[in-house]
């Protein structure tokens, strides 16, 4: 064994302890006869003990110390002035849940240089490299003394240098900082290897070596080796495959890999021998080793996730980025989009992305982000999952979900579905139709636009834009102060990646878990509650319902099909079809559109996305368990009326079976039903300061708002009018004037001098109202039926606008009216 160099500068204190033992044994010799020997020892020991003896050991131990320390503060200061230059630039490897590389990127200097890490050294990996390399790698300084004497010797009698004496150490300093071989460069190297024993482990260096060695053309590192000629991690290298690697460094040139494996075989075959010789395996393991055969050739790198892993790299992922994809899923995922994008072609519908997000882990197991990365023609290194696109309708479910929660409806709640008009905003649905009253669950599941507005206006837009924010919403934070009431029908930007993120929540009884990209999620990232397990239970029965609109045309549904709740979405001018459906193990969102941005009239969420999210459905969870969602604490049912939804009230005639969420949900009885006092003739109707002492009836009407009577009213829907009120009636109706919708009070209108546009008036009216009256600016200008439109063409300036009903009911409104060169 080898003697440590700092065994040496412990020997003067070693010969003082050895001293004093031999005084002690030397008294009890004194009773002996005296030899020569015996005699100049005892004069020693004498010596020993005498005063000058002292002063000489002092004067020479404080030498040693002061030279010591002037070393090893000559050693700092290098060590601070000439810090040894270790920053590796690595190749990023992207591996998949099981660790295996399925992505990597070559570095800026175009090399393979993938990082080992110390848990791939395997006891083999490490002890043939050390056998092979450095044999006393783990008792010596970085420097081997007696090596370097030796080569030095040799290099006298041959008259050159060879590097023989090159410690592990010292092949890292080497690689780490490439000098030509002079005598000077080294002592540097040298130094240098002093250094990076100071600064690392020995495991830690020894990685250092593997990860630097050169294995032929641009391959560097024994990863790197590992997976272009063995596709295999070098955990898994045999003895056989290990020593023919560690041979490759020493004749990169010569000796490739595929080129000359009979040569490396022999070579191989030599190192083997050494070993057995030196006892290092057994007879067994060397005998494996030699009859293995080499067939390795240089293959490529894998690159099976580009666009997932561009994004992880972009977002600093480090050197190896551990993803959590479940290559088989990726795999299937990938074929069902290229096959499904080739039928889409023909409609001139060219790409699509589709995440898979475990909702038990939280894990991202299938990231595409286009249909083909490598198709030019299309622009297929777009990553269709993480553009910012318009949502469509994948936003209404968190909205009704969010409305239950406040106890704002419930599913079976009756909306109406009819034209309205948000200072200016004036909505419509997809089909361009109004349905009358709908209930929640129907306007959810029909994925209407008006009840989904009006939800939002009452909901609140910041709360609604809040909880997005919550479920990581960038652009949504982003554009938080400019986004409006339109936001609930795709009015704003949004990503797949959000959205699947987000729909796991209905997954999770309404806990959004940021999706983990990789198996190192950010320390940020953190549970929050979003909806109540009570109105994550109602969506997700909604959403689950088979029987609607957008399940796709064409589509034979299997009887393998997995139970699965989804919703879709289409964005203005058909640019963008969504789908994204869930069940209790999976979350997948699909998008389907151009790059290009380009609008196709077939494209939709029901019948572009839909097929596409159900065969990948049918395929990762085929013949499923069908585990269903259960009914939470939170949730009841209640018997609601049917035409309000809500608690049926003394007069509702027919009643349904509703969830409700108790002290949350609105117990407010239905009202629906008024009862009105009439003439005998019911020929007019009486308020409570006209009604007479007798000579009346009393007559029950269902209560229809305004927006129901216009909408009845424009259709011809014959409906049961209260009769007009009575006109002797004295009492002044302050309250329920009709309010104008159009022109819009305080606003500006821009009127061509060319080609005068007219004005529309319009206005809602209380039902018991049949005529109103307009007035511009205070001079009367026309009568008409409640719910007609009449148009005018307004002076230049300020126009006050009156609307009278027939009550006597006054509203004004005033704008103001500019006439510019159109
Ligand atoms: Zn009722
Ligand atoms: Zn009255």
């Amino acid at each position: 064994m080898y003697p440590k160099v700092t065994i040496h500068l412990l020997g003067p204190i070693v010969n003082l302890l050895l001293n004093s033992s031999a005084f002690f044994s030397a008294r009890k010799q004194t009773m002996k006869p005296l030899n020569t020997i015996t005699i100049v020892f005892n004069r020693f020991i004498v010596w020993t003990r005498s005063k000058p003896y002292r002063i000489f050991i002092f004067k020479w131990l404080k030498r040693l110390f002061i030279s010591v320390a002037a070393i090893c503060i000559l050693f700092f200061a290098l060590n601070w002035v000439f810090p040894v230059p270790d920053k590796i630039e690595y190749s990023t490897i992207v591996t998949d849940s099981k660790g295996e590389v399925i992505h990597a990127f070559l570095t800026k200097d175009q090399k393979w240089r993938m990082k080992t890490e110390l848990d791939e050294i395997s006891p083999l990996l490490r002890k043939t490299i050390v056998e092979k390399e450095d044999k006393y790698f783990y008792s010596h300084p970085g420097i081997n003394a007696l090596a370097i004497g030796r080569a030095f010797v040799k290099n006298i009698f041959r008259w050159k240098r060879t590097s023989g004496a090159s410690t592990i150490t010292m092949q890292v300093a080497r690689a780490l900082e490439p000098k030509k071989r002079t005598y000077f460069n080294k002592v540097i190297e040298m130094f240098r290897a002093l250094q990076l024993e100071f600064k690392y482990s020995k495991n830690e260096i020894l990685q250092l070596y593997l990860n630097l060695v050169p294995y032929g053309g641009n391959i560097e590192g024994v990863k790197s080796a590992s997976i272009l000629y063995f596709k295999k991690n070098p955990d898994h290298l045999s003895l056989a495959e290990i020593t023919a690697l560690s041979i490759i460094p020493n004749r990169p040139s010569t000796l490739v890999m595929g080129k000359h494996n009979d040569r490396i075989v022999l070579e191989r075959n030599r190192w083997l021998q050494q070993f057995a010789k030196d006892k290092v395996f057994t007879q067994k393991e060397i005998q494996d080793a030699i009859s293995e055969p080499l067939t390795a050739t240089r293959g490529t790198v894998p690159q099976l996730i580009p666009h997932l892993a561009w994004k992880l790299k972009q977002e600093g992922g480090g050197d190896i980025i551990k993803t959590n994809i479940e290559l088989n899923t990726q795999l299937k995922t990938e074929k069902l989009v290229a096959d499904y994008s080739r039928i889409l072609t023909l409609k001139n519908i060219r790409n699509a992305a589709v995440i898979i997000i475990n909702n038990q882990t939280h894990n991202v197991i299938t990231y595409v982000g286009s249909a083909d990365f490598t198709d030019t023609i299309d622009a297929g290194q777009v990553n269709g999952a993480k553009a910012i696109r318009q949502p469509g309708s994948t936003l209404k479910p968190l909205l009704y979900g969010l409305c239950i929660d406040e106890g704002l409806m419930t599913p079976k709640t009756v909306i109406t579905d009819v034209p309205v008009n948000y200072s200016g905003y004036a909505p419509e649905n997809y089909d361009k139709q109004f349905n009358g009253y709908v209930t929640i669950e129907y306007a959810l599941a029909h994925s209407l636009n008006i009840p989904a507005v009006k939800s939002l206006q009452m909901l609140g837009k910041d709360q609604f834009t809040q909880k997005l924010i919550d479920c990581n919403f960038k652009q949504i934070k982003k554009d938080q102060r400019k986004l409006g009431l339109s936001m609930i029908l795709g009015g704003c930007g949004a990503s797949l990646e959000e959205l699947t993120g987000l729909y796991t929540t209905f997954a999770n009884n309404g806990k959004f878990t940021p999706p983990n990209y990789t198996q190192t999620p950010a320390s940020s990232n953190r549970d929050v509650t979003i909806i109540s397990p009570a109105a994550t239970f109602m969506i997700n029965d909604i959403l689950s319902q088979v029987n609607r609109p957008d399940f796709p045309l064409n589509w034979q549904s299997t009887e393998h099909m997995p139970k699965i709740a989804w919703k879709t979405g289409t964005s203005y001018g058909r640019r963008d079809a969504w789908s994204i459906g869930y069940n209790k193990k999976y979350t997948v969102g699909i998008w389907t559109g151009n790059f290009s941005a380009l609008g196709i009239p077939e494209l939709s969420g029901a019948n572009i996305a839909t097929p596409l999210l159900f065969k990948i459905f049918n395929t990762i969870d085929y013949d499923s368990d069908e585990e269903w969602f259960t009914q939470p604490k939170g949730c009841d049912i209640r018997m609601v009326c049917s035409e309000t939804g809500l608690p049926p009230g003394e007069h509702c005639i027919s009643t349904v079976t509703d969830y409700f969420i108790p002290l949350i949900s609105s117990t407010q009885l239905c009202n629906n039903m008024q009862e009105v006092a009439l003439s005998a003739d019911e020929k007019i109707s009486y308020c409570k300061s006209c009604m007479p002492a007798n000579g009346y009836k009393k007559k029950w009407y269902k209560a229809v708002p305004p927006e129901m009577q216009r909408y009845y009213d424009e259709r011809h829907i014959v409906y049961e009018h209260i009769p007009p009120h009575n006109p002797d009636c004295e009492r002044v109706f302050k309250e329920g004037g009709p309010s104008v919708l159009s022109p819009r009070n305080g606003s500006e209108y821009y009127i061509s001098k060319k080609h005068p546009e007219p004005l529309e008036l319009s206005c809602n009216v209380g039902n018991d109202v049949h005529k109103v009256y307009w007035y511009i600016n205070d001079q009367f200008f026309k009568a008409g039926e409640a719910h007609n439109h009449q148009f005018f063409v307004p002076e230049e300036g300020p126009v006050k606008i009156s609307c009278t009903d027939d009550k006597g009911r006054n509203k004004d409104v005033w704008i103001r009216v500019k006439y510019v060169d159109l």
